[in-house]
């Protein structure tokens, strides 16, 4: 009984590792079928890594095209800016301007309503009744207009306690400072110390120069720079209302450097011409 079962299993488990002759010709070809897929795993192993580092170096020259993009549009903007400037504040300068810091106001209805000048026949100097504020403060009162909204006012230009100028207008378009005369005059709003209204001496010296050398580009004489006194009787500038000596000295220096002016310019025209 014992050994009938032995023999069972003997013969079972000899039935099961006996291979039937296709199994065994079938064992050759699965041998060559093992490399073939270890070559086609070796080969999809070796595409993923060259797709991969195909798209990482994509990707890096993409990157790459962007920063290079990036840095010329960068110098390109520097290279504008420095065009502008050149042709703007820096050859102003060299026509007899104090150097002019523009800082536009964005156009607003109710400091910058881009209404076209119709011809540049005045130029008319102010002060801001505000003794203490500086340039800067009283442009960035006229660009905050727009929202606050309380009133309609503003200035071509501001010149400040440092001698420094801002432009917020640009002179092609009317600013709201000196009423009916808006319409073609250039507007100079100035930073005073105290209570007086009297410029300082670097707020003095800025204003003559801008007024004279707005005179030369518009082709005006000192006889054409006013006082908003002038237009309304308002008491603006208030020293130079109150001191008419002291107005007729300022027209005076501003006609000697009107004379300086034309002369830089000419000087300036035959050294480029
Ligand atoms: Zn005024």
């Amino acid at each position: 009984m014992k050994e009938s079962k032995r023999t069972h299993t003997n013969k079972k488990s000899s039935n099961k590792t006996a291979r039937p002759a296709h199994m065994r010709r079938s064992s050759a070809v699965s041998g060559s079928s093992r490399s073939t897929a270890r070559r086609k795993r070796v080969l999809r192993r070796n595409l993923g890594i060259g797709i991969t580092c195909g798209i990482l170096l994509c990707l890096l020259v993409f990157m790459g095209k962007t920063v290079l993009q990036r840095a010329n549009e960068r110098d390109e903007r520097e290279l504008q800016e420095l065009v502008q400037e050149e042709n703007g504040p820096l050859l102003w300068q060299k026509q007899g301007a104090p150097y002019i810091d523009v800082q536009l106001l964005t156009p607003n209805e109710y400091s910058r309503p881009q209404i076209p000048m119709e011809s540049v026949q005045y130029i008319a100097i102010h002060y801001t009744a505000n003794p203490g504020a500086g340039a800067m403060a009283n442009r960035n009162y006229f660009e905050n207009l727009s929202t606050t909204r309380e009133t309609k006012v503003s200035s071509h230009f501001v010149v400040g306690l440092e001698g420094e100028v801002v432009q917020c207008i640009p002179t092609a378009e009317i600013s709201y400072a000196t009423n009916e005369r808006n319409v073609d005059t250039i507007s100079i709003e100035n930073c005073h110390p105290d209570e007086t209204g009297a410029f300082n001496d670097a707020t003095y010296d800025s204003t003559v120069k801008l007024a004279a050398w707005l005179c030369t580009r518009f082709g005006l004489t000192q006889d054409q720079v006013i006082r908003h006194y002038d237009v309304t009787g308002k008491s603006c500038p208030k020293y130079y209302v109150e001191h008419p000596e002291a107005w007729e000295q300022m027209k005076e220096d501003i006609r000697i450097q009107i004379q300086e002016d034309y002369a830089l310019q000419e000087k300036l025209q035959n050294s480029s011409g």
